[in-house]
């Protein structure tokens, strides 16, 4: 793809704890997604979402609280049941009796959070930082006496206070848990304070982090991004982002940014021809439609349309893409309806509908599409009928002057013709002379 080897959006070597090419996905559209506002799902769509998640290669998934509601609990029981091949973790609370519920609902493990903010503390449970603590020690130990695996998070991470922030996970890592989680609950952070707040805190556990960013003020996928470099090894995800609010990071964007940090991990451990399946069943499970702009699966991500763009991706694609379709099982598309094409893209057209065009004469058809292109927005019909009209109409001035030519040359076989045979009457009269 690239003209030499180097990439330069891979890992960057001074990001010593990176783990851009050692990523793990929790995918949380089945719990986060769960709190997106059109989402209701039935027993059958979150076994269907289950399976596909699966399929495609993420490595955990997680669901709601089986003490949300009774319905919440059969379900997480049934998934956990489907023998699928990403681990099944559900989110609950900080409290002994949501992780007895959680625990035997069969789960493989259990992602715990509690608010440390002074917004959650004052507004959300009302608890200060002893009680949180005791708390988690309290859940930590009981969910690893079963052996499952333990995620301890705190909400509204990026406003809580650091020393709170640092009590708490050096406690929890002592104990032993699995994961430590940090969460940008209101979707405030950016990237350069992820990596801060990611890195201090990476320093001071040994367990590992995971990280989970909303999308308020758009950079959720950044976050995710620097959180990793910053030494997260974990990311939530949710297809096409959903979530509460306007939802987290979104699982196809990020594959967009990994595939090209980490195209060789990226593409041997995730189906990425599974991707559009994916979120076109979660688009239709939560009646949403996927966005125009959507990295990889927006009905645009791979069309090209100025001219000098047209004609630089015909020659070698990877002049105007990071991406490849092909990865993804998609294909590209050449724009070439408007005024701004250019005619290395009709010509690419005009071969396409099989019609055999001189460069000249396509560059004339050319101008024909883009003054047509000035004076109203054009469809591909449109271009084809110019294209056509122009083929045929070429074609009929060439038979015309074909025949003109033969025409031409009959006559002149003719003159020629009378004048041999002319000939030896001369000579018959010269030697009679
Ligand atoms: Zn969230």
């Amino acid at each position: 793809m690239s003209i030499n080897n180097k990439n330069p959006y891979g890992p960057n070597p001074s990001d010593f704890l990176s783990n851009v090419n050692s990523f793990e996905i929790i995918d949380t559209t089945l719990r986060e997604g769960e709190q997106f506002a059109n989402a209701f799902y039935t027993l059958d769509s979150k076994v269907k979402i289950a399976k596909a998640l699966s399929d495609f290669g993420v490595d955990y998934i997680e669901l709601t609280s089986p003490v949300a509601s009774p319905q919440s609990k059969i379900e997480l029981e049934t998934v956990c049941k489907l023998g699928l091949k990403c681990k099944v973790l559900t989110h609950i609370r900080c409290n002994i009796n949501d992780a007895k519920v959680a625990v035997a609902c069969g789960v493989d493990g259990v992602n715990v959070f509690i608010g440390t903010s002074q917004f959650m503390k004052r507004y959300s449970h009302g608890k200060d930082m002893s009680f949180i603590t005791n708390a988690a020690i309290q859940v930590i130990e009981f969910v690893k006496s079963k052996g499952l695996e333990i995620r301890f998070s705190t909400e509204d991470s990026f406003r809580s206070d650091m020393v709170d922030l640092l009590n708490i996970y050096t406690t929890v890592d002592k104990i032993g848990v699995n994961r430590i989680g940090i969460a940008d609950t209101v979707g405030g952070a950016n990237p350069r304070q992820v990596y801060d707040l990611v890195r201090t805190i990476k320093s001071c556990v040994s367990c590992d982090i995971e990280t989970h960013f909303h999308n308020d003020t758009g950079c959720a996928i950044a976050n995710a991004y620097t959180a990793l470099e910053a030494g997260s090894k974990f990311i939530d995800t949710t297809v096409l982002g959903i979530g509460e609010r306007n939802g987290i990071v979104a699982l196809g964007g990020f594959m967009a940014r990994m595939v090209v940090s980490a195209p060789d991990y990226v593409k041997s451990k995730y189906k990425l021809t599974k991707l559009r399946e994916l979120e076109t069943l979660v688009a239709e499970t939560v009646k949403v439609n996927i966005p125009f702009n959507n990295p990889i699966t927006g009905f645009c991500a791979f069309t090209h349309k100025a001219g000098v763009h047209a004609k630089a991706i015909l020659a070698n694609p990877a002049t105007y893409e990071i991406i490849n379709p092909a990865d993804f099982g998609l294909s590209r598309y050449i724009h070439f309806a408007s005024r701004l094409t250019g005619w290395n893209a009709i010509k690419a057209r005009v071969e396409q509908l099989n019609l055999d065009l001189a460069d000249d004469q396509i560059k004339e058809v050319t101008k024909k599409i883009k003054s047509m292109g000035d004076v109203r927005p054009l469809n591909i019909e449109d271009v084809d009928s110019i294209i056509k009209d122009y083929h045929s109409d070429s074609k009929k001035i060439e038979l015309a002057k074909k025949e003109q030519e033969e025409h031409r040359e009959a006559l002149e076989n003719l003159a020629g013709d009378d004048k041999a045979e002319d000939e030896p009457e001369q000579k018959r009269r010269r030697v009679e002379n």
